[in-house]
């Protein structure tokens, strides 16, 4: 009888060593990136806005020789984006602004830090596009959201980590804004739906900025079990074609984001605003594309803060079949993520982060600028930015 128990035994601990093994064979590959990605990662200690320093060293590199007065009204002058001047602790711009809320969105940061800046001028993109490729000579200093490496815009903090993101009817009426409050509404998202609570489903909800995001609709109406994937209007929206052949879905709020364990980001036009959103859920970010970025975008780590996707989504199928086989180390990347964007993505690291980069960008100014008369003052009432 004692043999005979000896050799269940056996046998059991052979089946499920063969079971593990096989697995953990099929899944070494993602695993090693992981563990790999954990030990070369170097947390960001200081808790202001230090850790996106490189960012902003990189973005001025071109403009090290000096930034002269025919440069920067050359830049005017090609009309890509709005001209502010810092004289005497006072904000100045032209009289239009292409749109008003996201200079509002712009100028609550800068009246922020005024009395610590030096006088400066600059030119501020308020597009959602970069405007400075590569080839152009001389490069032109413009400050833009989001960019590429084909680009040599200067990365500055969207409006809208305070006002004039995209308004999202009936979401988001007068636009996504105001990151500190988004932040705590997350957060008590996220706790309402603790990771072993969370469905196990891919979730999606945007318009078609991009058709770069078609591929995860086609999927989810293929097996909706495994992802929950649908196109929204935005006000570009004519016909059902925009919303690949189907009627608009329903908006879904970021917080009610929080209850699917896998959330999707993807760039639109240029990057996309719900990227850090999506973290502050305790989810499982999949970050399609690694093109675009916004400033701080390169201290999430593929692996350690995210799941990195490639772009045409080929590896999607494997990568979401890796993470419900996987729970722990799915559950470990949104951890680390969830707390990456609590600890260093607090609004004043956004507000540290402006005051950093317009102090840097102010030396670069070879020359002393002078008040333009035809400008406006523009004050937080005026910039309706007051709490
Ligand atoms: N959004 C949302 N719920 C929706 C549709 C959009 O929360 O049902 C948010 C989305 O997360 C993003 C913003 O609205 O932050 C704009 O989304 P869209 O897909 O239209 O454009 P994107 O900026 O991502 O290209």
């Amino acid at each position: 009888m004692d043999a005979l128990r000896f050799l269940v035994v056996i046998l059991v601990f052979e089946i499920f060593k063969f079971g593990f093994s096989e697995s953990d064979a099929r899944w070494k590959i993602y695993i090693n990136k992981i563990t790999e990605g954990v030990q070369n990662y170097q947390p960001c200690e200081q808790r202001n806005c230090s850790c996106y320093y490189r960012v902003l060293e990189n973005d001025l590199l071109p403009f090290r020789g000096g930034v002269s007065q025919a440069l920067l009204w050359d830049t005017v002058n090609r009309g890509v984006g709005t001209h502010y001047q810092v004289i005497k602790n006072k904000l100045y711009r032209e009289g239009n602004c292409m749109f008003p809320a996201r200079c509002s969105g712009v100028e609550h940061f800068i009246l922020e830090v005024i009395d610590r800046l030096p006088d400066t001028e600059l030119v501020i993109n308020v597009r959602d596009y970069p405007q400075v490729p590569r080839w152009m000579k001389p490069i032109q200093p413009v400050f833009s959201f989001s960019k590429t490496s084909e680009y040599q815009d200067i990365m500055y903090p969207a409006w809208t980590f305070w006002e004039g993101g995209p308004a999202v009817w009936p979401i988001y009426p007068t636009g996504l804004g105001r990151w500190d409050l988004m932040r705590d509404d997350l957060e008590k998202a996220a706790r309402n739906w603790p990771w072993g609570k969370k469905l196990h489903k891919g979730f999606f909800r945007g318009s078609r900025t991009s058709a770069e995001r078609d591929p995860l609709i086609l999927l989810s109406r293929e097996d909706p079990e495994l992802v929950d994937a649908e196109y929204t209007k935005n006000q570009a929206w004519k016909s059902e074609k925009d919303t690949l052949g189907r009627p608009p879905a329903k908006e879904v709020p970021l917080v009610d984001h929080c209850k699917y364990k896998y959330l999707f980001n993807f760039r639109g036009v240029a990057a996309s605003f719900r990227l850090k959103h999506l973290f502050l859920c305790g989810s499982l970010v999949f970050h399609v594309g690694e093109e675009w970025l916004e400033f701080f975008y390169p201290q999430l780590k593929p692996w350690v803060h995210y799941i990195p996707v490639k772009q045409d989504l080929s590896d999607l199928g494997e990568l979401l079949q890796f993470v419900k086989e996987n729970d722990n180390f799915a559950q470990e990347i949104a951890k680390r993520g969830h707390q990456f964007i609590l600890d260093h993505l607090r609004i004043e690291d956004v507000t540290c982060y402006w005051e950093r980069l317009l102090t840097e960008y102010s030396k670069l100014l070879t020359y002393q600028p002078k008040k333009n008369n035809n400008y406006i003052q523009i004050t937080r009432k005026q910039g309706k930015t007051e709490l």
